[in-house]
Formats: structure tokens, C-alpha cells, sequence
């Protein structure tokens, strides 16, 4: 896993969601290619990963979410935001607006807004509580920019994915960043 402070990114990726929803495991799926199962909340960084001839900086909080709000500095000039909840616990959907919607206003204008239900190999699709549209619907709201045949082609910034199964993490992050990254 690469970790600097010094290069240059061309777009900074933050993520957000109460504790244990499991941003940090999906930020090392990504990155490390591997499933932690150790409680990885301790030591935020920001973590470099190439994407063409691009530099992506990813964020992690330092689990600060669990107890006072993140900062401003947190969220400042990012391009693109994960808003991360636990599908198997509601209460983790209702943060999303209800505890970090305000401080996304640091992030960039056109900040991306990705919503991303968590930890989808343990769903129990006959008992789940926050449905697939509902997820759908709040990450078209928070993204009044995108337009109907964007979303027809490359479908709503929404996404069920499993760090554990490895399952639509990587679909995620690409689909930030062809849609935040001009290639030529
Ligand atoms: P964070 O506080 O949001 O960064 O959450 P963590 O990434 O530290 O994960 C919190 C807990 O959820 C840990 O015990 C993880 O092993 C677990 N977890 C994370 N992702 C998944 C997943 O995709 N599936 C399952 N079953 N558990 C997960
Ligand atoms: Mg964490």
C-alpha cells in the first residue's frame, strides 16, 4: 500500500459513514486487495493509487465518525465522495443526511456523490430494511447534476458491494473515476 504526502493528487476521494460500516475495508480491498478482519479504524491516511496516467488520492477517516463529526478539512476540494451505510443496519442510512449531508458543502462544487450499502454478503433479501431503491433514489437526489442519459448509460452513483466477497467494490471506484477523470 503506498501512503505519501507529498505527490500530488488529481482528485481526492473521501469517504463518510458511521463507525463500523466498513469504509476502511472497502478502502483496503480496493488498494491492498485483501479482506481484514481485524477492527481496522485506528490510523487515518490517505492512501495513493495510480489510474492511468492519473494520481488518486483515497481518504480514510481516523474514526473520528464515532464520536464527534469529521472536519471541514476532511472534506475540503474532494471530487468525489462515498457515502457508505451498512445495509443490514438502518439506522447507518439515516446518517448519511442526517449527520455528514452539511459538511460535504467543503467538498468541490461538483463533488461526485457516491452512495454505498456495505457488507452485502450478509443481507437477508427477504428481511432487508433499506431497499435497493431507496439507495438508488437518495443517491439521485444528492446528485442533482447527472443527467438522464448519463444515468441510463452508466447507471446511478449507487452501489451493494461486499469488501469481504469482493464483490462490486472495484465497479465502484471505476465508476468514479471515469466519471470524474476525462480520458483522452
Ligand atoms: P469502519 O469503521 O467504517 O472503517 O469499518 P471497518 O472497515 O473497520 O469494518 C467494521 C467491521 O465490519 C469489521 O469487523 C469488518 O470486518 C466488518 N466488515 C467490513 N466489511 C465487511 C463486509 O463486506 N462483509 C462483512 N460480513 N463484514 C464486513
Ligand atoms: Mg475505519
Amino acid at each position: 500500500m503506498s501512503q505519501s504526502g507529498k505527490r500530488k493528487a488529481d482528485l481526492k476521494v473521501i469517504i463518510l459513514g458511521d463507525y463500523a460500516v466498513g469504509k476502511t475495508s472497502l478502502i483496503c480491498r480496493y488498494i491492498d486487495g485483501t479482506f481484514r478482519k481485524q477492527d481496522s479504524t485506528v490510523g487515518a491516511a490517505f492512501f495513493f493509487k495510480p489510474w492511468g496516467p492519473y494520481n488518486i488520492a483515497v481518504w480514510d477517516t481516523a474514526g473520528d465518525e464515532r464520536y464527534s463529526g469529521l472536519s471541514h478539512f476532511y472534506c475540503r476540494s474532494a471530487g468525489a465522495a462515498i457515502l457508505a451505510f451498512d445495509l443490514n443496519c438502518p439506522k447507518t442510512f439515516e446518517s448519511l443526511w442526517a449527520r455528514f449531508g452539511s459538511i460535504l458543502d467543503a467538498a468541490n462544487e461538483d463533488c461526485l456523490k457516491v452512495v454505498v450499502g456495505t457488507k452485502s454478503d450478509e443481507v437477508d433479501e427477504k428481511t432487508r430494511d433499506v431497499s435497493s431503491e431507496e439507495g438508488r433514489r437518495l443517491a439521485l437526489e444528492l446528485n442533482p447534476d447527472l443527467d438522464e442519459a448519463y444515468i441510463e448509460k452508466a447507471g446511478a452513483p449507487y452501489f451493494e458491494t461486499s469488501a469481504l466477497d469482493n464483490k462490486n467494490v472495484t465497479e465502484m471506484f471505476e465508476y468514479i473515476f471515469q466519471r470524474c477523470l476525462p480520458l483522452s
